[in-house]
């Protein structure tokens, strides 16, 4: 799945670049490469549907707690009501554990590698792959359902998508062999917004998608 056609790669990246240029979505923690700060929304955007919410908390919690240190040294309870409004309680603990690994593990500092990023307790494959494209700027790929999605009808894969794609190896792989080199954090970036925002789960607006000319999905349909 990986032997892509190299002009294929080249016209799905540029598409989905230029799209992502014009509708891409704003949010904080993409205007930083603070690797905690990252880690941070990561934490508070997982499992979490409504965006205005996690915004408040990560502000809050950046200014209350900047570094993984001083939020290892928090009281849970504060944090509990610093998040609450994201409905997830149990992710103050979360937190608070997560931190401080890395403040006695790692000398308060997100590490730099998948596997000690995956060592650290609430932080799985797509967490980790995050971190490290978005903060430390390394081209690897990201997975989550929504980039799942993309890949199987951009491709017409066949059978069930899986319940955790994140690490499934041969979506890692396909999805790596679409990204351009030095320009991974845009390219990830784009495809998380172009799976909410165009390609979605019930209802892809194949219409006015700039990746209908190369899907598969979409020339299986209106053949
Ligand atoms: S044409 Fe439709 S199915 Fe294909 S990528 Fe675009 S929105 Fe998704």
């Amino acid at each position: 799945m990986s032997d892509l056609a190299e002009p294929d790669v080249l016209e799905i990246q540029t598409r989905l670049l230029d799209w992502f240029r014009i509708s891409g979505r704003q949010f904080p923690w993409r205007q930083t490469c603070d690797p905690y700060a990252m880690l941070l929304a990561e934490k508070l955007l997982q499992q979490t549907v409504v965006r205005e919410g996690v915004v408040q908390a990560y502000d809050d919690l950046l200014v209350a707690y900047p570094t993984p240190t001083a939020l290892a040294e928090a009281d849970v309870e504060s944090i509990r009501t610093m998040i609450q409004s994201l409905g997830l309680h149990y992710r103050a603990q979360e937190l608070v554990a997560l931190t401080r690994e890395i403040s006695e593990k790692h000398g308060g500092c997100v590490p730099q590698d998948l596997k000690s990023l995956l060592a650290l307790p609430g932080v799985g494959d797509y967490i980790a792959r995050a971190v490290l494209c978005f903060a430390f700027g390394q081209d690897v790929p990201i997975v989550d359902t929504n980039v799942a999605r993309i890949l199987y009808r951009l491709f017409g894969l066949s059978g069930p998508m899986p319940a955790n794609p994140a690490r499934k190896r041969n979506l890692i792989e396909l999805a790596g062999s679409l990204l351009p080199t030095g320009q991974s954090r845009e390219f990830n970036l784009a495809m998380l917004d172009f799976g909410a925002l165009v390609c979605k789960s019930s209802s892809p607006e194949c219409d006015h998608c700039p990746l209908s000319p190369v899907c598969e999905f979409n020339i299986s349909t209106t053949e």
